[in-house]
């Protein structure tokens, strides 16, 4: 009988196919106490040369199909089989404790699994991620079990599974994988990443998909609603496909809008730009047409690694970035770590209230070597194209007024030393501190453009930690507390000619898009699949009504209201 799951849409679409179901084989070990300890230790180092071999098949493919970015995962799962100190461990405890191969594996990745989970930082925690992954490639192998191969498939399916690895999604096969469902994961496990540059609709964290499903049972995965369907009724198939290609008619209308300017039905521009993380989301940004890049969160070139990046390998990123977007908008985001994003190698003390702390441009400010080698980098590629610098977490003005000065000075050295540099780089500010949204009107004399940070400025406004399900009810973007804050941001920018725009998620939320447009918002930066989808609702939407439910939604009393209000005006662009 037909029964519905609900998790989070990882990735858009709706697919219909028979369940695949990624079961891992039995890998429990026993401890044992063999005769022939040599034996073992062979055992152990044959399975981690397969396992060697495998991934970098695997990483190959994922790097011919998917790119770099994606490619680094299986350098990372390398690493860890490269690491002296994780196989070492395990052949002192085959040796020294003389136990079996399976059982050494088993004990020694346990430890360095609840390790690196126990780690009070989110990027730390996946790395426990991905020492399971290649733990267990290497267990199989001692153990002499197949891992069920994904590249196999070779007819059209869902996949089913508790949680997908890295290594298991890069071998999905677009062609006849048509979407998968886990148990668990977020928007933002890597999974879910790559399920939505590879366009595979999947929902993630249904907690029971694979207690529900059993091989060939027919699924329903809708990434859009998040819902899964197992076992559906002939109405509820011939429903959804239905909506599928409702969906794929919408994705061809959108597609053509690639090249089109973002114009409202009455004429007004507003500008789509894309966030990145690195030069690999560039594709991406240039396949979905966004007129430029609203917010490049340059942290991920720090993470990942124990070193700080040199100004050279910095100076590369940019420039490739700004000359790839041939002379359209590129806001860089100097260095914003802190709160949930932590560089171990700097060796910062712990915090009570890391969202509250020494964070971005607060560290950045102290950190000043750190900082103008991050600087120059992005002086010197501003000869490339169109680069504008943008100040993350400013609370005061004295902060931007500092940051601006040290900038000033980097520009002036490399200039008395004949580099080139653009005289045309627009400094600006993101706006994601309740202060600096109040004090706007005073900001916006002294820089050239605002993007309000919605992630944060809300998180602080709410007084409710982003990083905390249990209060996820105060992420409320259309709270009027919010909308009038943006509102005070928009018309301090334009009171001094200057321009305002949005980085944080709110810019690509289609309730919000209209009140945005009715706000005088200019530049909409969001994910890139989401441009076209926004480019197309953009155009149906009149600037005039758009402004007129602005008003009246700023004096509305519930986020709730203000959602059903505009949900009733304005019709949906997705489905
Ligand atoms: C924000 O705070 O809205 C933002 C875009 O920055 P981040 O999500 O990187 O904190
Ligand atoms: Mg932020």
């Amino acid at each position: 009988m037909s029964k519905t799951l609900t998790g989070i849409g990882a990735s858009s679409g709706i697919a219909i196919a028979k369940a695949f179901l990624l079961e891992t084989p039995d890998l429990t070990v026993e401890k044992t106490e063999p005769e022939d300890q040599a034996a073992e230790e062979k055992k152990f180092d044959d399975a981690l040369a397969s396992a060697k071999g495998e991934l970098e098949k695997i990483k190959e493919k994922t790097l011919n199909d998917l790119g770099e970015e994606h490619a680094e995962i299986f350098s990372a799962h390398l690493l860890v089989l490269s690491d002296p100190e994780f196989v070492d461990a395990i052949r002192g405890k085959i040796r020294d404790e003389n136990v079996n191969a399976g059982y050494g594996v088993k004990e020694v990745s346990d430890m360095f699994v609840s390790m690196f989970e126990n780690m009070d930082n989110e990027y730390m925690q996946e790395r426990a991620a991905d020492i399971r992954d290649v733990s267990k490639r290497v267990l199989a192998h001692v153990l002499g079990k197949k891992l069920v191969s994904l590249a196999e498939i070779d007819e059209e399916v869902v996949v089913i599974a508790d949680d997908l690895t890295p290594s298991d999604t890069a071998q999905l096969n677009g062609e006849f994988v048509k979407g998968f469902a886990t148990d668990i994961g977020g928007r933002t496990s890597h999974s879910a990443i790559m399920a939505r540059s590879m366009e595979i609709p999947a929902v993630v964290g249904t907690k029971e998909v694979t207690g529900e499903a059993e091989f060939d049972t027919m699924m329903i995965v809708d990434g859009i609603e998040g819902t899964v369907i197992v076992d559906p009724t002939e109405d509820e198939i011939n429903l959804y496909r239905k909506k599928q290609e409702e969906f794929a008619a919408k994705k061809k209308e959108w597609a053509k809008l690639v090249n089109d300017a973002t114009e409202s039905e009455d004429g007004h521009h507003v500008e789509l730009a894309a966030n990145i993380g690195t030069p690999d989301d560039l594709e991406g940004v240039i396949n979905n047409g966004a007129e430029g890049i609203g917010l490049y969160r340059t942290e991920f070139l720090y993470m990942g690694r124990d070193e700080l990046p040199t100004e050279e390998e910095q100076f590369e990123a940019y420039k490739k970035v700004i000359s790839d977007m041939d002379g359209k908008p590129v806001v860089i985001r100097t260095l914003d770590i802190g709160g949930d994003k932590e560089l171990p190698y700097l060796d910062l003390p712990k915090e009570m209230n890391p969202f509250l702390g020494f964070r971005a441009i607060r560290l950045c400010l102290e950190k000043d070597d750190m900082f103008r080698t991050q600087l120059r980098a992005l002086l010197r590629a501003s000869a490339f194209g169109n680069l504008k610098i943008m100040f993350p977490m400013i609370a005061t003005l004295e902060e931007f007024r500092q940051a601006k000065e040290i900038l000033f000075e980097e520009k002036d050295k490399l200039k008395a030393d004949g580099t080139d540099v653009s005289d045309e780089i627009e400094v600006g500010i993101m706006v994601e501190i309740p202060s600096t949204a109040v004090m706007a009107d005073t900001f916006a004399k002294e820089v050239d453009f605002f993007s309000i940070g919605t992630n944060d400025l809300i998180q602080y406004t709410m007084a409710a930690d982003r990083m905390n399900e249990r209060v996820s009810y105060l992420y409320q973007p259309y709270n009027p507390a919010i909308l009038r804050l943006v509102k005070m941001v928009i018309d301090a920018a334009h009171n001094e000619g200057k321009w305002a725009g949005m980085c944080g998620e709110m810019a690509g939320d289609e309730v919000a898009i209209p009140l945005l447009l009715g706000l005088g918002l200019d530049e909409f930066s969001m994910s890139a699949t989401s441009v076209l989808p926004a480019r197309s609702q953009i155009s149906k939407l009149s600037r005039a009504e758009a402004e007129e439910a602005a008003k009246k939604a700023l004096d509305m009393e519930t986020a709730d209201d203000v959602k059903a209000f505009i949900e009733e005006t304005f019709p949906s662009e997705v489905i």
